[in-house]
């Protein structure tokens, strides 16, 4: 089923993001993970990959299982870096062949060492959103980010690039993670203005251990409210603490959201399958498919 489909029944969905492993020797535990995240049945789940295409092989894989093994509905990254016309159309191919019908079309981060000016058969993700609408009927997704992205000089320029995917024929956008709702509701009103009209799904990081704060900063461009960072000086040095707080934060901040009108939510799951069931849990009788287990 596309995502497309899911978010014109109008009802609120759960779904989960979920990482492959870099190497052999960890896909038993990484892709374990995320296949009892699959049993929790959300109404679907992103594989990410690697910015170079690296995992490439795995994402594609758990993918496939999640679509025929779990019975859920996956949604594939492709990015561009590295990437030629012919090697999207074999992945399409396969993708094909394992009912993969969601595809999220990402740039992808820029590694060391590599010309981002050079002459790349896809040097944007709305490059890559236009082939793959081109060459296939697959539901395509893209990235957005209410805070601007890091590389980007300023918002409106940013806005102008989402524009650009959006008129590449994007069917949704999923945001960056966001600590305050405030951020995306002004964000929303911003690109509406614009003329941005596509379906946002609103991307939510539960931080469940204060060390993840590091790697969130050096992601996003991400303002933590002084709710949240009480949050983190009073819990992050006791686990168990953090990891209730950091849930009911996230369930807090979708439950806002929903009541607002966000009816669609991802969750960064870190492939934590306990994370992923606290709030499915938690929105049992908020989102019709957190009562699917
Ligand atoms: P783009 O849309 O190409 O934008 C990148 C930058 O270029 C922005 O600053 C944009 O404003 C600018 N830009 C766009 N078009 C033009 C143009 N025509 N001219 C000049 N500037 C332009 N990374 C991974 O490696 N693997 C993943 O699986 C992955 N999943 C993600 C999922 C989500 C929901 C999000 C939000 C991000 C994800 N990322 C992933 C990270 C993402 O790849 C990086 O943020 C990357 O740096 C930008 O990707 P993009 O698709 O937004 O790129």
């Amino acid at each position: 089923m596309k995502i497309s489909d899911m978010i014109k029944s109008g009802k609120p969905t759960l779904s989960f993001e979920v990482f492959p492993p870099k190497t052999s020797d960890a896909y038993e535990k990484v892709a374990g993970a995320a296949y009892k995240i699959a049993d929790l049945k959300p109404d679907f789940m992103s594989v990410t990959c690697g910015a170079a295409g690296t995992t490439d092989s795995y994402t594609a894989l758990i993918a496939s299982e999640i679509k025929n093994k779990h019975s859920v509905e996956a949604l594939q990254h492709y990015t561009c870096i590295n990437v030629t016309r012919e090697n999207v159309l074999k992945k399409l191919e396969f993708s094909k062949k394992n009912n993969i019908d969601n595809i999220l079309a990402l740039r992808g981060d820029i590694p060391e060492n590599y010309d981002k000016d050079a002459d790349h058969d896809f040097k944007h993700a709305s490059e890559l959103i236009y082939f793959i609408k081109e060459h296939s009927d697959m539901c395509v997704g893209a990235a957005c980010y209410p805070e601007r992205h890091p590389e980007s000089p300023d918002v409106k320029s940013d806005i102008a690039h989402l524009k650009e995917k959006a008129e590449a024929g994007c069917d949704f956008i999923t945001t960056q993670m966001f600590f305050d709702n405030n951020v995306l509701y002004k964000y929303l009103y911003k690109i509406r203005e614009a003329g941005i009209y596509v379906p946002v799904i609103a991307g939510i990081m539960p931080v469940t251990n204060a060390k993840q704060i590091k790697r969130i900063m050096s992601l996003s461009n991400a303002e933590f409210p002084s709710k949240f960072m009480n949050i983190i000086d009073r819990f992050g040095p006791d686990n168990d603490a953090m990891l209730q707080a950091g849930i009911i934060y996230a369930c807090e901040q979708i439950i806002d959201l929903i009541a607002n009108g966000v009816d669609n939510i991802h969750i960064y799951t870190m492939n934590k399958p306990e994370v992923a069931g606290k709030i499915q849990e938690s929105l049992s009788g908020i989102i019709p498919s957190c009562q699917n287990k």
